[in-house]
């Protein structure tokens, strides 16, 4: 099963997928992650995204682009995959198919969380005391909203003229919204 994972930032998107991946047996392909991950292993990489990140802005296509292929092209993605936080706009959403249809697969779903701004704060303010990452400050924050809502937001309706889309309701406690995708899923 091929899955996108969409939602705000602080959503709950990297939590469900960590859950779901116990019971599909397939990996969670997170582009945050991964360009993390670039950055803590001090590659060039990671140095140029390191900075377009902590501003809460887009890294470029290209890069991630790359990563991502990288990525779904490895043994344990061939069954399946959940991507969370890709594609974060059209463009990408675009090149997703592209590559898909190069390796000759396609998407069976496209889950769009759907959590209050409110809600999204108070969860991003908390995971910053967490995790302390550096991209969950108040100021960075706002730009990664406002960044959602202008060029993420309208991936939605990309997969939505495919038929794909289901909206599954972010509201409550983590097991209620994975229960929720399950029934989705039927797993
Ligand atoms: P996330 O962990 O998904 O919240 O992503 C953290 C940051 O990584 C984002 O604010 C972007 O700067 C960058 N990022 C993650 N995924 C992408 C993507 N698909 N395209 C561009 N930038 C990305």
């Amino acid at each position: 099963m091929r899955i996108v994972l969409l939602g705000a930032p602080g959503s709950g998107k990297g939590t469900q997928a960590k859950l779901m991946v116990e019971k599909l047996n397939i990996p969670h392909i997170s582009t945050g992650d991964l360009l993390r991950g670039a950055i803590a292993a001090k590659t060039e990489l990671g140095l140029a995204a390191k900075e377009v990140m902590d501003r809460g802005d887009l890294v470029s296509d290209e890069i991630v682009l790359g990563m991502l292929k990288d990525r779904v092209t490895q043994d344990d993605a061939e069954n399946g995959f959940i991507l969370d936080g890709f594609p974060r706009n059209v463009a990408q959403a675009e090149m997703l198919e592209n590559l898909l249809s190069e390796l000759d697969m396609a998407l069976d779903h496209a889950l769009l969380i759907q959590v209050d701004p409110d809600e999204v704060v108070a969860r991003i303010a908390k995971r910053a005391e967490i995790e302390g990452r550096t991209d969950d400050t108040e100021e960075v924050v706002r730009n990664r909203l406002n960044v959602y809502a202008q060029q993420t937001a309208p991936v939605a309706d990309f997969y939505q003229e495919q038929d794909i889309v289901t909206e599954i309701l972010g509201k409550g406690s983590i097991e209620d919204v994975q229960a929720r995708i399950q029934a989705i899923l039927r797993f």
